[in-house]
């Protein structure tokens, strides 16, 4: 049985008073469930802050990026090693932010989940179309060949162990939310890509739906056979609706 990964991405927002508030607040509402896992992802300066707060309190964090490189003269850069050395647990990689803002191709997507295995972090690999791409019917074409550029580096079994998340671009802080079964059909298809070459692989690996998830339409998702959690990101910034989230997961486990 797949856990369910409940992950607040809390892209750069936020400041040390902000991030120390929403930090109490989580620690001191949240009750962990058997089979639900929540992580946070805030932006690098503030990781010291949440690790010094989320510590053995069951909640796992991570970094929004980190870069390819080992180390050296990469100003502005952060390396995967930094960021377990942070005691992250999850790096997020190719987020559509990063994708069309930043120049993450997939080679550079595929570089970097390499690189954070083997620094023992667990990658969370964001695929996702954009409007112009599901309105054509190529939806399925786009996020398979995104996924497929990983694959090809690591191979499946590598691929499961890290997370996927499945975050169509329209759906990405616009209030409009893929259907459970638009999401469905695309898990499963990315769960039977996986499939061909390995069938454990595809059974473990977690694959995850982001795109405006909420407290009203979370529980509808997970309900799917193929969504095992959600990459949130405004929901995420306050403690009730993230924790009213896992609460969804929690129901379904
Ligand atoms: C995200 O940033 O990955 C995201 C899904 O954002 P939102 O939940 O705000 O749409």
């Amino acid at each position: 049985m797949r856990k369910i990964l409940v992950l607040g991405n809390w892209k750069m927002n936020g400041c040390r008073q902000s991030v120390s508030d929403l930090l109490s607040d989580l620690v001191r509402r949240f009750k962990p469930s058997v089979g639900v896992e929540l992580a946070v992802f805030p932006p690098y300066p503030y990781l010291y802050q949440v690790q010094t707060a989320l510590a053995a309190t069951g909640i796992s964090w991570g970094s929004q990026s980190a870069s390819e490189t080992l180390a050296g003269a990469y100003t502005g850069e952060t390396s995967m090693a930094m960021v377990a050395d942070f005691g992250a647990t999850y790096v997020l990689l190719g987020h559509s932010e990063r994708r069309m803002l930043f120049g993450e191709t997939d080679a550079i997507v595929a570089k970097r989940f390499k690189v954070a295995l083997e620094h023992g972090l667990k990658p969370v690999l964001c695929v996702g179309e954009t409007l112009q791409q599901r309105e054509s019917g190529t939806t399925l074409a786009t996020v398979c060949q995104q996924l497929q550029s990983v694959i090809d580096l690591v191979g499946t079994g590598a691929v499961a162990r890290g997370v996927l998340a499945y975050e169509p671009v329209w759906a990405i802080g616009t209030g409009l939310t893929a259907t459970p079964q638009q999401a469905q059909d695309v898990h499963q298809a990315m769960r039977r890509q996986l499939a061909a070459t390995d069938s454990k692989a595809a059974a473990t690996l977690q694959i995850l739906y982001g795109g405006s998830v909420t407290d009203a339409n979370a529980y509808d998702l997970f309900n799917q056979p193929d969504i095992d959690g959600a990459l949130v990101g405004s929901a995420s910034l306050k403690a009730d609706t993230f924790l009213a989230i896992s609460r969804s997961a929690a129901i379904i486990q």
